[in-house]
């Protein structure tokens, strides 16, 4: 967990690439049959999805899905994320949550900007601690979690678990892991890349689709007079280090 934000890839489409891979081949491919299935091996993959990818057909991503576990982010950081229409959401219900009011920081995410200020840091925690009091107040005189939870700040932890498609997830790392996007949702898009990353089966997908910022995508940043110094540098080398690869653009 970071900074008490954890994302794990809990579950992915049974043999992803190569499902990707033989619905690309029903296009070209003139002995394509249901059984090539089966007969499909990372040797044909490695041949073809990476040429077909190269061609811009990315509609075959949809064929894999994957499903992801993000736990202890903000509620403003899901909010951004559901934001995103082409996936499927479940996120924990605030009207069965207990609070804790001894620990500010096991509840609400508070951010860095604002703990490099100590005065202003005190003060958050406070009426935070105050917001958990009076929920509780609330509560406990009877009103149902489900009003009581409209005094909480979206600061408030949450869990959501989602399923994108590949296409999709390449679609939504563009925007989110890219300098531009605001640094929870980023520090969420580079853990779910992280997670590809670290499984075998996937780890190549990240090369040959190129999932990542839109400047890896692109091979230029369509919001280059809005970026940070260094940005395009650093995000390069960064994703580098993660695909194993560099952007071949
Ligand atoms: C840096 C940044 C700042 C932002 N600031 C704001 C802000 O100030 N205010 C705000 O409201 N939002 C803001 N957003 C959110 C943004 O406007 C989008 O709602 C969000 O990024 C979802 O992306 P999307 O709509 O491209 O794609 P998704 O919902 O992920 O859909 C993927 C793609 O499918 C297609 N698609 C999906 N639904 C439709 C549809 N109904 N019709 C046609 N095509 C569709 C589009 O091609 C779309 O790009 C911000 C996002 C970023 C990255």
């Amino acid at each position: 967990m970071d900074g008490g934000i954890g994302v794990r890839l809990v579950n992915y489409t049974r043999k992803p690439l190569e499902t990707v891979t033989w619905a690309a081949l029903i296009s070209y491919w003139d002995g394509w049959e249901t059984e090539a299935f089966d007969r499909i091996t990372r040797k044909d993959v490695e041949l073809h999805l990476p040429r077909v990818l190269g061609y811009g057909h990315e509609s075959i991503l949809e064929h894999a899905v994957l499903t992801f576990a993000i736990e202890g982010c903000s509620r403003v950081c899901t909010h951004q994320l559901v934001r995103h229409r082409l996936a499927s959401y479940t996120q924990q219900s605030q009207r069965y949550i207990t609070l804790n009011p001894s620990d500010v920081e096991e509840t609400f995410v508070i951010p860095e900007s604002v703990k490099e200020k100590p005065e202003l840091y005190e003060k958050w925690k406070r009426l935070m601690k105050s917001a958990i009091e009076l929920y509780e107040e609330t509560y406990r005189a009877g009103v149902h979690q489900e009003d009581a939870r409209f005094i909480l700040p979206q600061a408030v932890r949450t869990k959501i678990v989602v399923t994108m498609n590949l296409r999709e997830l390449k679609h939504f790392l563009g925007l989110r892991a890219c300098e531009r996007a605001q640094w929870e949702i980023r520090k969420v898009a580079w853990k779910m890349l992280e997670e590809i990353a670290k499984n075998e089966e996937l780890r190549p997908i990240i090369k040959w689709a190129r999932l990542g910022p839109r400047c890896v995508q692109l091979g230029y940043c369509p919001e280059g007079e809005l970026m940070p110094p260094g940005c395009w540098k650093r995000t390069r080398e960064k994703w580098k280090a993660l695909a194993g690869s560099k952007p071949e653009v």
